[in-house]
């Protein structure tokens, strides 16, 4: 069963780890998948692998940090297939770890340009397509610091909360004009941005604050991500869904 069949699905970040996994997901069941990262590397292997699945997409480069990023990833979308029906806004970064005063104002207006405005410019130009299209289906990346805080990392925690915030606030107002607007809160996933920047020591410490005993995988997120985009989830809009392996259970 294809249940992207005939759809049209951006995603942002989709030359890595939660990203690309679901541009995988979408590809699987039908959905043309236009895979948009800052890096154009990760981007062109993700449409090979999507290829090699006898699946359809296409790579656009885009900095979902600035509004133009936004407004030409979501253009081009419409030239190369003709309309957008589903939109994940998964890019996001962690941003460099310091208390509250000293974090530095750069560091500060990096994060929340990519992982706060980004996904505000992103949901903007999308929702306008969407409209003219008769309806879609946003999907914001947020985490389970979209809840409860991140020590030492209050850009992200502030922003992954205001991505919660947008995305309330669009499923209130575009519920009547056939978009639905949902979040998800992923727990600590196995992924470049967590296995890059960790020793395995602090890996460790970040599975023992899960109940399930481990990490998750990108693929579980995705999975999630999928049925939010699917019309099996026809009535869930404004929601926030945690996918934490219990992180947020204690
Ligand atoms: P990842 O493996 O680092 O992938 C993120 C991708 O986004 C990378 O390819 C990155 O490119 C790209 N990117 C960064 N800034 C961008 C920009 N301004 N415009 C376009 N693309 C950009 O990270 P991930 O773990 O899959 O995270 C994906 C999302 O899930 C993020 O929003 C993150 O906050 C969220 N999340 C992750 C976890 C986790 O534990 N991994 C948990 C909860 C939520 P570069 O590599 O070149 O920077």
């Amino acid at each position: 069963m294809s249940i992207l069949k005939n759809k049209v699905a951006l995603v942002t970040g989709a030359g890595s780890g939660i990203g690309k996994a679901v541009a995988i997901a979408y590809a699987k069941e039908g959905a043309s998948v236009i895979v948009s990262d800052i890096d154009e590397n990760g981007g062109n292997q993700t449409v090979r692998e999507i290829e090699t699945l006898s699946g359809e997409a296409y790579f656009i480069k885009a900095d979902t940090s600035t509004v133009e990023g936004n407004e030409l990833l979501v253009k081009q979308t419409i030239e190369k297939f003709g309309k957008l029906d589903i939109a994940c806004n998964n890019a996001g970064i962690g941003g460099p770890a310091a208390l509250a005063a000293d974090y530095e104002i750069d560091d500060w207006n990096k994060v929340i340009n990519v992982d706060f405005n980004g996904v505000y410019y992103g949901c903007k130009f999308q929702l306008l397509a969407m409209e003219k299209n008769g309806g879609g289906v946003i999907v914001n990346m947020a985490s389970v610091h979209g809840t409860v805080a991140a020590p030492s990392s209050i850009a992200y925690t502030a922003s992954k909360h205001g991505v919660v915030g947008i995305t309330k606030n669009i499923g209130a107002e575009y519920g009547s004009k056939n978009i639905r607007c949902n979040a998800v809160g992923p727990g600590y996933i196995e992924t470049p941005l967590l296995t890059e920047h960790l020793s395995e020591e602090q890996m460790e410490g970040l599975k023992a604050k899960h109940p399930i005993g481990r990490l998750g995988q990108p693929e579980e997120v995705a999975e999630l991500v999928l049925f939010l985009s699917s019309d099996k989830a026809s009535f869930i809009t404004g929601g926030y869904f945690l996918i934490d392996g219990g992180y947020t259970a204690i």
